[in-house]
């Protein structure tokens, strides 16, 4: 089958058409892949930022059909419609059982080192990305890596749900819980910057500050419920934030994944504030925040993947989209094919678009 490859990193995607996948496992699905996001993360393996086993089939939000399923699969069947998602559960260990499955070993849901792999190439192991590896016309992957969707939602809508959306969206209603009427920032406008915003606005946020360093992002910020937007070029946007809010924030998501900003996402609140960071900061990288600040109650907290439960919130977000409360058509800034991938990169590295979806034949 057709797949972008990344064969070491730094380094581009090469999309080549024989890459095979193993026969299905008796808790595996076999998914046509329908269509897939071009996401941030990914990148930052490209780039060498994070590392992963080479080489890899990278891509990890997606949607599609099944196809096939394991002996043991009784959860979906061929022809249902399912969003993968990076948050494969094992279903029994105490993260699992305690509903935050985003924290499981993900122990028995991958392939033993003794098995033969899920990906192949002439021969060789490819290794999964992510649990997933999207970038390709099938994904054979762990029944606890889909959520079952609703035929209604066009594939290339409801793939944004397993990852950019999921992420965002958790971020406001799983990690920090936000309470209605609260004032909020948030740092970075792009695919996973918006989701917070509209999970906020969804949530009933009072005040929905938008910082980006891009002016251009102030107008569709505000499409997804900004009521401010604070240009972050134009000066110390925490400088900005106290301007408009007197004492800062109730709550803050850093949703680009750098030091200064996550520095900043702290400094914005106001006592007794919550600094949610659902950006990836570059491994190695330490955060520096004043002591002090603990004395006033401020928190700051990690979200990885909205915290989510991925096969109750899914279907809960295609209804929001279906019932046309969740923006997702307006996220898709251009639908490509998968031999224009690296070019999507190039795009994302520019700024200049909030989510490219390569949708598949
Ligand atoms: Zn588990
Ligand atoms: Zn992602």
């Amino acid at each position: 089958m057709k797949a972008a490859v990344l064969e070491s990193a730094p380094g581009d995607l090469v999309v080549v058409d024989d890459v095979e996948h193993d026969a299905v496992g008796p808790r595996e699905v076999l998914v046509q892949t329908g269509a897939a996001g071009v996401c941030h993360s990914d990148l930052h393996y490209m780039q060498g930022k994070y590392r992963t086993r080479m080489p890899t089939v990278v891509g990890h939000e997606a949607a599609g059909v099944v196809l096939e399923v394991g002996s043991d699969v009784t959860y979906v069947k061929p022809g249902d419609h399912v969003v993968t998602c990076l948050s494969v559960f094992c279903g029994t260990c105490e993260f699992c059982t305690s509903g935050r499955m985003v924290l499981c070993a993900k122990r028995g849901t991958r392939r033993g080192r003794g098995e033969p792999q899920r990906l192949k190439r002439a021969g060789a192991d490819i290794s999964q990305f992510l649990d997933v590896s999207a970038f390709a016309e099938r994904m054979l992957v762990h029944e606890n890596a889909v959520a079952k969707i609703t035929k209604d939602i066009p594939l290339d809508r409801a793939a944004l749900l397993g990852c950019g959306v999921t992420t965002g969206l958790g971020a406001v209603f799983r990690t920090a819980r936000l309470r209605p009427g609260s004032t909020v920032a948030v740092i970075g406008a792009g695919g996973v910057g918006l989701n917070v915003i509209q999970g906020a606005l969804l949530a009933g946020a009072g005040r929905i500050i938008a910082v980006d360093q891009s002016a251009a992002k102030g107008e569709l910020a505000r499409s997804f419920g900004a009521t401010d937007f604070v240009d972050a070029s134009a000066g110390d946007s925490v400088a900005q934030i106290r301007e408009l809010t007197g004492d800062g924030v109730d709550y803050s998501f850093e949703a680009i994944g750098l030091k200064p900003t996550t520095e900043q996402a702290f400094a914005m609140l106001r006592p007794g504030g919550v600094a949610t960071v659902v950006g990836m900061i570059p491994l190695g990288t330490s955060i520096e925040i004043p002591g002090v600040d603990f004395m006033y109650e401020k928190k700051i907290q990690g979200s990885l993947m909205g915290s989510n439960q991925f096969r109750t919130d899914m279907p809960r977000y295609a209804d929001l989209y279906l019932q046309g409360r969740l923006k997702l058509d307006e996220l898709v800034s251009a639908r490509i094919s998968l031999d224009e991938v690296n070019s999507a990169f190039e795009e994302m590295q520019r700024g200049s678009v909030a989510r490219s979806v390569i949708v598949f034949d």
